[in-house]
């Protein structure tokens, strides 16, 4: 374990059995089909290459940089394309694929810009839900683990763009947030 890291909440051994029993449900609904899997950057990539190979129908993927304004740790719903799709999205079955839903305010922005696009279906993958912090009402179709309503870093998650490389997600010691002199 890092020693930035107080607790574990969910192990490298169970995220990788999530990814297997959503990639088989995903490989069910999308058979025969040709969905766009929708990364989005960076806090899905792990998720998202894991994920993917355990999806065994044809797929294609591509990804979105999106940046929103808020502080370190909570999104404002405000937000900014930085990179978006190479891909066109009309008439596809997209599957978004995201490291957290928090507020929602993220996700609620990519479902309208989708749906004004007009993909023919769009579904939303998660590994977290944090429900306790949603401020819009969205939903996942497919979400891994719920998690409190705490910060959690790891397998994609960062704080100030480190320990995206973890391969669990856990709970960083309160130490590391002070003792910063950015913010
Ligand atoms: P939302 O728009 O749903 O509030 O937040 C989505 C984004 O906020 C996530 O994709 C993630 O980048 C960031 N975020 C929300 N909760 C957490 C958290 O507990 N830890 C980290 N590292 N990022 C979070
Ligand atoms: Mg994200
Ligand atoms: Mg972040």
């Amino acid at each position: 374990m890092h020693s930035d890291i107080q607790d574990v909440l969910i192990s490298t051994e169970d995220i990788q059995a999530k990814c297997r029993e959503l990639g088989a449900q995903l490989t069910d609904e999308y058979e025969g089909k040709f969905p766009l899997a929708v990364g989005v950057l960076k806090g899905a990539l792990p998720f998202m290459s894991d994920l993917l190979r355990n999806i065994h129908t044809h797929l294609e993927m591509d990804f979105m940089d999106i940046s929103s304004y808020g502080n370190e740790m909570r999104s404002s719903g405000e937000v900014k394309i930085e990179k978006d799709l190479d891909t066109k999205v009309e008439g596809r079955d997209i599957l978004i694929v995201e490291d957290i839903i928090d507020s929602g305010l993220t996700l609620s922005y990519l479902m309208d810009l989708f749906k004004y696009r007009k993909a023919n279906s769009i579904k939303l993958v998660t590994l977290l839900d944090k429900p306790e912090g949603r401020t819009v009402d969205i939903k996942a179709d497919m979400a891994g683990f719920e998690v409190p309503n705490e910060f959690v870093v790891g397998y994609g998650l960062d704080y100030q763009e480190r320990y995206r490389n973890l391969s669990y997600i856990g709970i960083l010691k309160p130490e590391v947030y002070g003792g910063n002199d950015e913010s």
